[in-house]
């Protein structure tokens, strides 16, 4: 019965029954005219979301690795400059996937559980008199450690450089569950899915384009046929599809923008932040510690959490899946083994995190940590009462 169970993994994320029903739908012929008044809204509604009036929204059915594919080969070219600061595998993946394109990375190390070093890329901007530097790129929230980096003052220092590097967002993680303001922050590129803010299953690639990054589109030699922009462009300007799109997906999509103004974006916003807070609670009545490194840097989608010395985080997951049928997100790469990860985002309450937080406890208990049973949900608890609000109207 563990598919009765919520899953705390950082995306996917729990599908909620309106989105899976607004899916299961007949198939529409995607050549016919109808098909634009399906895809047209979702674009718009995605600007919203990104926080742009000005970003040319721009989808592909894959995942986000798909999406950070499509923003480097529209853009670049061979040989092509980025930098890159690595704090975590996603931030890693991405410098791999530029080396594997043949761009040259520039990449600042970092220590995991630390954000994006927005005074280190301006001084390697600085040092950049001849604008080799292409792009910055940056994750805004790192799933694997749980850290949200500044991308305004990432912004800030490309500014305080005066260099013309485009700056590309990954926001997989982050968009639709925490704040991402691309026309503020001067983002050029941002890449994100359809699986975790948006509550539903993988499949669409979601890309908010700036007109800046969009000039670079003719120049870019780097090779691409199913992610190139111009394709997709051109088709859904004329209300179609380059090739089959994933459509039941994009009903899902409709839907998914509907829920998320129905509560409105600040009140999903702010619920995340109490979820988060709560989790964060938690972890501290257990006496464990988080790999974010500060308060700052604290992510309201994802808590990576170090297991105490002489424990395997690895065997903690594996516990807590066999036995109470629940899912919690493994350590990667250097955190494999050292933290366990609690996602809470998407559709959740804090009935459902409460649930997630016993179920980690008993695990604990099961596997001899040093934890008193409680006393972390008791932490947690603590604080939803004192937020609660009550959703009765007055009468
Ligand atoms: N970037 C971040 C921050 C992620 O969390 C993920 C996936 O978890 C990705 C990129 C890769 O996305 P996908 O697995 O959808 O290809």
């Amino acid at each position: 019965m563990s598919d009765q169970n919520p899953v705390f993994i950082p995306g996917p994320t729990n599908i909620p029954d309106r989105l899976r029903r607004a899916m299961q739908v007949q198939t529409q012929d995607h050549r016919s005219p109808a098909f634009v008044n399906t895809l047209a809204p979702v674009l718009e509604g995605c600007k919203t979301v990104f926080g742009t009036t000005v970003g040319q929204i721009i989808t592909f059915p894959a995942s986000g690795t798909g999406g950070w594919e499509a923003a480097i080969t529209n853009t670049l070219s061979p040989g092509d400059k980025v930098l890159v600061a690595r704090y975590g595998m996603f931030s890693h993946r991405w410098i791999d996937m530029c080396q594997r394109h043949g761009l040259s990375v520039e990449i600042i190390e970092c220590a995991w559980g630390s954000g994006a070093p927005a005074d280190r890329f301006e001084e390697a901007l600085k040092a950049d008199n001849g604008h080799a530097i292409k792009a910055v790129l940056v994750t805004h929230n790192e799933t694997a450690t749980g850290v949200r980096s500044d991308i305004a003052a990432v912004r800030r220092a490309i500014q305080e450089a005066d260099h013309p590097a485009l700056l590309m967002v990954d926001c997989v993680s982050s968009l639709a569950s925490m704040p991402f303001e691309m026309d503020k922050w001067g983002v050029d590129i941002a890449v994100s899915g359809s699986q975790k803010g948006f509550m539903l299953n993988t499949g669409m690639a979601i890309l908010a384009v700036s007109p800046k990054a969009l000039a670079t589109m003719e120049r870019a030699q780097l090779p691409r046929t199913f992610f190139d922009f111009r394709d997709m462009m051109s088709a859904n300007g004329k209300g179609g599809f380059p090739y089959t799109p994933p459509l039941q997906l994009i009903y899902g999509m409709a839907e998914s923008l509907d829920m998320l103004f129905e509560e409105g974006l600040d009140n999903v916003y702010a619920r995340h932040t109490r979820l988060a807070e709560g989790v964060r609670r938690a972890v501290s009545g257990w006496g464990l510690r988080l790999v974010a490194q500060s308060p700052d840097l604290y992510s309201d989608t994802v808590s990576a959490v170090y297991v105490p010395e002489g424990f395997d985080s690895n065997a903690l997951t594996e516990h807590a899946f066999a036995n109470y049928g629940v899912s919690f997100g493994v350590g990667l790469g250097e955190m494999n083994g050292r933290a366990f990860r609690i996602g809470h985002l998407g559709s959740l309450t804090a009935t459902m995190v409460l649930s997630g937080l016993a179920t980690l406890e008993m695990a604990m208990a099961d596997l001899k940590y040093p934890v008193r049973l409680g006393s972390g949900v008791i932490a947690a608890q603590e604080y939803y009462r004192a937020t609660a609000k009550s959703t009765l109207t007055e009468r």
